[in-house]
């Protein structure tokens, strides 16, 4: 019970990567905000946290609208009185190749992905800073690393993640907030069930461990970067990929 007594806020957590990252996080202890686009998703999840012993609270967030996520922080604020651990894991695909790509999925998708991890870290950054503690994860992705063939708009948006990461780490340091990022593979989630079988196949041919990795393989590599054990490592990007990525 590592997160025992601590408040964790996760985006994206109604389901997929996000709810087994709020599951991972609620044993160890941690109390949640489920934080969605969609209310009756959210709510949902957190019921089923509440039905369990969790004290888990829904909340509706655009994580691309600056005023949304003051809104979503507010709220936390007034149920639990704290922020200990924020994970940016709302994350959109809109695929295309570049040549193809219209401008309106680039600049959706790095408003979600990159704008929406700029926004909520701002927002937890001053009651974090007051508090002189805090824990910041960000999901990022290996194709912000590596690059990806009809994910120019994905790529960048988890590139500038990784960028971000970096540089709130550096700011937030002397506070002792800490930030990292987690990078993940080819997940089997329903981001990548919509992948032709071909492009799973080809990620599969570059996996060295030879399988789609599993939600929790993700979301224990962040309960590890948002507990007591990872307090001396900051600005880092941990690779959950299967060894994709080395
Ligand atoms: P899912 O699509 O299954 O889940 C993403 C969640 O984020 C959904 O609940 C979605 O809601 C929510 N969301 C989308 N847009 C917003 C928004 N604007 N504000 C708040 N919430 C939003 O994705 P995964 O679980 O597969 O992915 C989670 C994270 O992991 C993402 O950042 C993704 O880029 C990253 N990742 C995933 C990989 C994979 O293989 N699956 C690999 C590498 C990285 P709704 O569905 O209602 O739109």
């Amino acid at each position: 019970m590592v997160l025992k007594g601590k408040t964790a806020l996760v985006t994206g957590g109604a389901r997929g990567i996000g709810k087994s990252i709020c599951e991972e996080l609620a044993a160890a202890g941690a109390e949640l905000a489920v934080a969605d686009v969609r209310r009756d998703l959210a709510e949902d999840t957190a019921a089923e946290f509440r039905d369990h012993g969790v004290r888990a609270v829904a909340v509706a967030v655009d994580v691309s609208d600056s005023d949304s996520v003051a809104e979503m922080v507010r709220t936390v604020l007034a149920e639990f009185g704290k922020v200990d651990v924020l994970v940016n894991n709302a994350g959109i695909t809109r695929d295309s190749l570049l040549i193809r790509m219209k401008e309106d999925a680039w600049d959706l998708v790095l408003a979600v992905n990159l704008k929406g991890t700029f926004n909520c870290i701002k927002a937890v950054a001053r009651p974090m800073m007051k508090a002189r503690s805090g824990r910041i994860v960000n999901i990022a992705s290996v194709v912000g690393v590596m690059g990806n063939a009809g994910q120019a708009n994905y790529s960048a948006s988890k590139a500038g993640v990784i960028g971000l990461t970096k540089t709130a780490a550096k700011e937030l340091a002397p506070r002792g907030i800490t930030v990292n990022a987690v990078a993940p593979g080819y997940i089997d989630t329903e981001m990548t069930r919509m992948l032709s079988d071909e492009a799973r196949r080809a990620f599969l041919d570059i996996i060295p461990l030879s399988r789609a990795g599993q939600p929790e393989d993700v979301a224990r590599a962040v309960r590890f970067l948002a507990g007591p054990d990872a307090a001396y490592i900051t600005g880092q990007v941990l690779h959950v990929d299967g060894g994709m990525v080395m």
